[in-house]
Order: C-alpha cells, then structure tokens, then sequence
C-alpha cells in the first residue's frame, strides 16, 4: 500500500483503488455494494481491499460512495498473473 497525503493506493496488476481516508466518512456502503467481498472495513471503519485480487473493476463502490472518497482504475498494459 502507497500512501499520496491522505490517499491511500493498494493496486496489483489489474487494478488500483485510491481510498482518500480524509473524505472518506465511514459509512460502509462501498462494502455493503461490492458484489466481490473485496473491501473490508478498517480500524475506523474505513475501507481497504482484503480481496484485492477479487475485484472485477465493476466500479460500484465508487459510484455509490456519497463523498467521492474511493476510485477504481484499471491497471493499464499489465495483465492478471
Ligand atoms: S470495483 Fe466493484 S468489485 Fe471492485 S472493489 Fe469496487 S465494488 Fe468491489
Ligand atoms: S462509501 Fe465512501 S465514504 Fe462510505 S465508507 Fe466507502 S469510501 Fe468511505
């Protein structure tokens, strides 16, 4: 995990999410939409991928996210291993 001031950035070779702690308010509905179980909540309730690998790039946790606190990209020219 990389951190950009309050971002935090896990990726793998297929995709990144960027959880910007600052913005993010804790309310758990990205994990409640992921239909990949792939985020869990942290110590205070914000969310980090325990399932990174998972993830299907669907982008509905960062479309329901009220606080635009979480984005998914693609990884680009690199392919799943
Ligand atoms: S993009 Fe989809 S599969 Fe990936 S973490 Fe978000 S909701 Fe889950
Ligand atoms: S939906 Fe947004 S504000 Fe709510 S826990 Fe997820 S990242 Fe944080």
């Amino acid at each position: 995990m990389e951190k950009e001031g309050s971002k935090e950035i896990y990726q793998n070779n297929s995709v990144k999410i960027t959880v910007d702690k600052e913005w993010c308010k804790a309310c758990g509905i990205c994990l409640e939409f992921c239909p990949q179980k792939v985020l869990a909540a942290d110590e205070g309730g914000k969310p980090y991928p325990v399932n990174l690998s998972a993830c299907t790039r669907c982008g509905l946790c960062e479309l329901r996210c009220p606080d635009f606190a979480i984005t998914v990209e693609g990884v680009e020219g690199k392919k799943d291993v």
